[in-house]
């Protein structure tokens, strides 16, 4: 469904992948720093754009590394140019366990953003050596851009991190399938007035973040639906063979 990707290398026995539009993507920022300054131009935007992608990587790793603790197996994380994805083989119906999960990913970035600031002081500080500087503007960019990133997350559209909390939180006083319901609820809430008003302001990536987490918070949701239904067939099944009298041996479709 997702298309092409490439495989880089694996972290704990998860795969991490490259959506081909993430290349399309490098290959843009690559060619814009190239145009700008030439060489120096093409490295400094290339950094800059894999430093941003690693803290990804990283958000997705705290969620990953998190859910096998609870026995999940993660498959891999595939990076695309809207961020990252880490494909679990399911998600823990205990809403404990995925309210942990879900919060390792932006408490990574939090994290990130507190170590680079302790390494290099908060945004003001003068520096005389000119690369010295430039490294230290960008890690400050970076740290302020992973606060960004955490807090983005933690807007409650499932589902996007926040809107996973939600789920967990109602999940603990209502039953799962009307959890999700009622988080993908607040989910089209958030994101049809969020991506009308950036549709308004020009800003056309955020309208596709937005519609993509509106399809995605709708698809999973009748994902869990889906799931809810078999199960009840399944347990309706089982009923009506344990309440099969007689020495026969039960059959399903009698
Ligand atoms: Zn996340």
């Amino acid at each position: 469904m997702l298309g092409w990707s490439i495989n880089l290398f694996r972290i704990r026995g998860i795969r991490i992948s490259l959506h081909f539009s993430f290349l399309l993507l490098l290959a843009y920022v690559c060619d814009e720093g190239w145009r700008e300054a030439g060489l120096p131009g093409l490295l400094w935007s290339a950094g800059i754009f894999l430093a941003f992608f690693t803290c990804v990587v990283l958000h997705e790793l705290g969620h990953s590394l998190t859910a096998m603790r609870f026995g999940v197996t993660v498959r891999r994380i595939l990076l695309m140019p809207i961020g990252g994805m880490a494909e679990f083989d399911r998600i823990p119906r205990k809403p404990s366990q995925e309210l942990l999960i879900t919060i390792a990913g932006p408490a990574v970035n939090f994290v990130i953003a507190g170590v680079l600031w302790l390494i290099v002081g908060l945004p003001g500080a003068a520096d005389d050596d000119s690369m010295a500087m430039s490294f230290k503007a960008l890690a400050q960019v970076l740290a302020l851009w992973n606060i960004r990133i955490g807090l983005f997350n933690l807007i409650p559209a499932f589902p996007m991190d926040g809107g996973r909390i939600l789920r967990a939180f109602l999940a603990m006083r209502l039953p799962y399938l009307r959890a999700t319901y009622w988080a993908a609820m607040v989910a089209k809430v958030v994101t049809v007035p969020g991506a009308l008003i950036e549709l308004y302001r020009g800003n056309y990536f955020a309208v596709a973040i937005f519609v993509f987490i509106f399809i995605a918070g709708q698809a999973e949701y009748q994902a869990v639906k889906r799931r809810e239904e078999d199960d009840r067939w399944r347990e309706a099944l089982i009923q009506h063979v344990v309440s099969t009298p007689g020495e026969e041996p039960p059959l399903l479709n009698g």
